[in-house]
């Protein structure tokens, strides 16, 4: 904890002054353009990424970047997803897996789970990505970890979909859906292509997509 502290003491007298005019507008208002949805592995920071400042992203982080689909008992994502896309009128979902995700890995190899009740149960959410992952050859066991985290990515989008103020937004063309991957060894992303279902680099397609997969019609 000390390390915490101290890094906090260095942010007091070093970052915030640097953002002082930033934190002062920051002070009653927010207006962040993109919901950015995310593992909570230590190795992903959403910030660091995107390069952006505080105030530029609605983060939500969870075991898993899920998404559970909107049912008659929404929980915490499910407010956070309706207040970010409702109130603060965000123009962009990012949902972001990242490689070597504890979470994909403990689904894609049948881990028991019988010791982390909550996480086996949170894990459900992804049924239908695992069961589309079972159904298909893997080369090699790093490989079918990959593949799940990149069919999670998938799954997560089309639960979010299910959610009556992204819904809402979608039909009325304000809103943009990305399902990205993050390797955490090389720095790269991958992003969802909605035409084809297969990710591409991000770096060399910026302009791709999970949804709509037709140009937005109110520029964003
Ligand atoms: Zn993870």
């Amino acid at each position: 904890m000390k390390d915490i502290i101290e890094g906090f003491l260095k942010f007091h007298s070093d970052a915030y002054p640097k953002r002082a005019d930033l934190f002062k507008n920051l002070a009653t208002k927010q207006n962040p353009r993109t919901l950015f949805i995310s593992c909570s592995d230590s190795r992903l920071v959403p910030e660091l990424v995107t390069q952006h400042e505080p105030g530029g992203l609605f983060v939500i982080r969870n075991a898993g970047n899920i998404v559970p689909s909107y049912g008659p008992e929404p929980g915490g994502v499910s407010a956070s997803v309706e207040y970010a896309v409702t109130a603060l009128k965000v123009t962009d979902v990012v949902i972001c897996g990242h490689s070597d995700c504890g979470a994909m890995t403990a689904i894609a190899n049948c881990t028991c789970m019988d010791h982390m009740p909550a996480v086996g149960s949170w894990l459900r959410y992804a049924d239908s990505a695992r069961v589309v992952n079972e159904a298909r050859e893997h080369d090699s066991d790093s490989e079918r970890v990959a593949s799940m985290v990149r069919e999670n990515v998938i799954a997560q989008i089309e639960n979010i979909k299910t959610h009556p103020s992204i819904r809402l937004a979608l039909r009325e063309n304000r809103l943009a859906l990305h399902g990205w991957v993050y390797d955490i060894e090389s720095g790269d992303i991958d992003a969802l292509d909605g035409v084809t279902n297969e990710f591409v680099s991000l770096a060399t397609h910026t302009e791709v997509r999970a949804y709509p997969i037709s140009p937005l019609a109110v520029a964003v």
